[in-house]
């Protein structure tokens, strides 16, 4: 097989494998630079469908392709894929035995695999390096090539390697890369290091489509959890903590509910930790509740929502841990839960965490200076009233529509209310106090607060005390933070935390600029939909729900044959020893309730089924749709 062309074009290839009809973006543009032997460089958003990018040219090149990826559990994961798609792939790493890889390193010299995963340290072995040099690679990609770069934050040495590794093969292959970290520093460094030969270089933007983000502040945030777990019953879902403590808590309390439920963290011995995620990977406990210790390789597609019973540390945690949801492209819903006291949590965090020891004061400084920033920018995106996802993409340098119409924000109905006179008492009070409190301080002042700290610092001496007692203390904090966000105010970046009077400022004081503040409408019958997101349940479709859910699509007996291919699924998932994924993503099942397929050509036409798959599993998903429509088309979705 190796040392021929595939005589197939890219789009039967893509067909026949993989099942999908057409490249996403982006796709296409990647694969046609190395099919002219150009080397590539693909940054593109989790879930994009990178893989597609080389797996498609590495079966249309004569010899064989080799991938650099650093996580035994992604090799295993995408060998497995290939294999169920009827691609021959293996991976080489140390969870193999030494007997296992000079076998597998044998049958690559026999030519039986078109795709090989190795880990970078292999690359530098005696017998993998005499088996490259024999052996014809056409390409060689480096997966999640961000690992190259000491700017990024998984630098690993041993990927340095790679180059050292390009040099002694008799020819040099076509080199492609991939990553989604977008920062020009590490962009640069994979150019640089790798030393790409004019690469096709293709950016497509960060944004996340298929992920609806909402901020909730229900009262008690338990509930919120198990009502919205229950809610999504069948469906597959991540909940992070910022504890081990609240991971423990959480998980008695879903589980004396009835969730069918799994943990994760550090303090769960190596064992333990391995079975749950794989209980979890493979559907067996389809909800887990983890630190953010979890997560690093999972590759599990069919994730549906991802919830933070906690605000996370950063934007920069929040869109990773959150992008864990929606990987197959399907929609998917990322919601974070907040409270006052998770600003209070994460910075208590700040303070213990563990330091390097190799650092100098003023570098600490400097670190927790970075932290507390960040802290920051996550804080006020719980707080803001404008489109979430607009907010995510400014904090990582792009600009979004405004408004996308697919996060709560967008979906809430506001109200415009003018709060500039309160504004102009909030700056005179900062000025008397000459910047040296934070934001309690001068909330607790300007609502005349007689709280001990505040007797304390004598703040009853200023004429501002008081001066907005009519208002709530949570309601002048808003209105702070919206002077914040519009930076008429700021707050030092030490870890006091000073509010501070911007020169801006000054045309709010002048009457030149107003100062308003969004709130959400508040009629009955969003107080009702309020009601029901506070117990998970959300039922107007204005106030929650994402564009394209499986229910949004099916009606209900549409839904009870998207059950029944689950539970087939399941059962072929256990027979083949592969997470139920691998067999068809959720996306592929729903296809085939609407597409309702008898024959095999019907179902060569569904999303997600190739040939290969449909020779191994397509009768018998034929079989269990002819045995719940009694061989008679029906209509089982919404919509045309
Ligand atoms: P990434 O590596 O960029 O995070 P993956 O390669 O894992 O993303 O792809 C994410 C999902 O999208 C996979 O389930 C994959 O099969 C699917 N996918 C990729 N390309 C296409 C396509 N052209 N049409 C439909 N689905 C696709």
């Amino acid at each position: 097989m190796i040392g021929e062309r595939i005589n197939m074009n890219k789009y039967e290839t893509l067909k026949k494998y993989f099942g999908y009809d057409s490249f996403r973006e982006g796709q296409e543009t990647l694969i046609d630079a190395i099919l002219s032997d150009r080397d590539v460089l693909g940054i593109m958003p989790t879930g994009a469908g990178k893989s597609i990018c080389y797996q498609v040219p590495a079966l249309l090149l004569p010899g064989i392709t080799l991938v650099i990826s650093p996580l035994i559990s992604l090799m295993k994961d995408q060998v497995q894929s290939l294999n169920q798609a009827g691609i021959h792939a293996a991976y080489i790493n140390s969870s193999l035995t030494e007997s296992q890889i000079s076998k597998a390193l044998q049958y690559a010299a026999a030519g039986r695999y078109k795709i090989i995963y190795v880990a970078p340290e292999r690359l530098e072995t005696y017998g993998f390096l005499e088996f490259a040099k024999q052996v014809e690679i056409s390409m060689l990609t480096v997966d999640e090539a961000h690992c190259i770069s000491q700017w990024g934050q998984d630098f690993r040495p041993s990927y340095l390697k790679i180059v050292e590794f390009i040099k002694q093969l008799k020819k040099r292959p076509i080199l492609s890369a991939f990553t989604a970290t977008a920062t020009e520093n590490v962009k640069d460094d994979i150019l640089c290091i790798l030393g790409l030969h004019n690469p096709e270089v293709l950016v497509t933007g960060f944004d996340r489509k298929n992920l609806y983000f909402a901020v909730e502040t229900p009262r008690k945030k338990d509930d919120f959890v198990i009502n919205y777990v229950k809610e999504h019953e069948a469906e597959s879902g991540v909940i992070y903590c910022a504890t081990r403590k609240n991971v423990d808590a959480l998980y008695e309390k879903l589980a004396a509910n009835g969730v069918a439920v799994t943990k994760y963290h550090a303090g769960l011995d190596n064992e333990e930790r391995k079975q749950n995620q794989e209980d979890f990977i493979y559907d067996k406990y389809p909800v887990m509740i983890a630190t953010n210790a979890f997560g690093m390789g999972i590759d599990k597609s069919n994730v549906r929502y991802v919830i933070h019973y906690n605000m996370p540390q950063s934007l920069e945690n929040y869109y990773q841990e959150a992008g864990r949801a929606g990987r197959d492209g399907e929609a998917a819903e990322c919601i974070l839960l907040y409270s006052a006291q998770d600003v209070m949590i994460n910075r208590f965090l700040i303070d213990n965490k563990e330091q390097n020891q190799e650092f100098t004061e003023d570098e600490l400084a400097a670190i927790r200076e970075r932290d507390e920033e960040r802290l920051r920018a996550m804080n006020y995106y719980c707080l803001t009233r404008n489109c979430l996802r607009e907010y995510i993409l400014r904090y990582f340098g792009e600009f979004g529509m405004g408004e996308c119409e697919n996060c709560s924000n967008c979906k809430k109905e506001f109200e415009y209310i003018d709060v500039t006179e309160a504004a102009v008492k909030i700056i005179s009070c900062v000025e008397e106090m000459r910047g040296r409190y934070g934001i309690n301080v001068v909330a607790g002042t300007l609502l005349g607060s007689d709280r001990a700290k505040l007797r304390e610092y004598g703040v009853s001496v200023y004429s501002s005390y008081g001066s907005l007692k009519e208002m709530s203390e949570a309601g002048i904090k808003q209105i702070i933070h919206q002077m914040l966000i519009e930076n008429l105010l700021f707050v030092t970046k030490d870890k006091y935390a000073l509010l501070k009077v911007m020169d801006k400022a000054e045309e709010v004081v002048k009457g030149i600029r107003t100062v308003i503040l969004k709130e959400p409408k508040k009629d009955p019958i969003k107080e009702k939909a309020n009601v029901a997101k506070e117990r998970g349940t959300a039922t107007s479709k204005k106030a929650s729900s994402v564009k394209g859910r499986i229910s949004d699509i099916l009606n209900s007996r549409g839904l009870d044959l998207f059950e029944c291919l689950r539970k087939l699924r399941m059962e072929i998932a256990k027979e083949e020893s592969v997470p139920p994924y691998i067999v068809f993503s959720d996306k592929t099942l729903a296809d085939m309730c609407v597409k309702l397929p008898f024959s095999r050509e019907e179902m060569l036409q569904v999303n997600g089924v190739g040939e290969n798959k449909f020779t191994r599993y397509g009768e018998r998903f034929i079989k269990e749709i002819e045995n719940f429509t009694g061989g008679v088309r029906e209509k089982l979705y919404f919509g045309e």
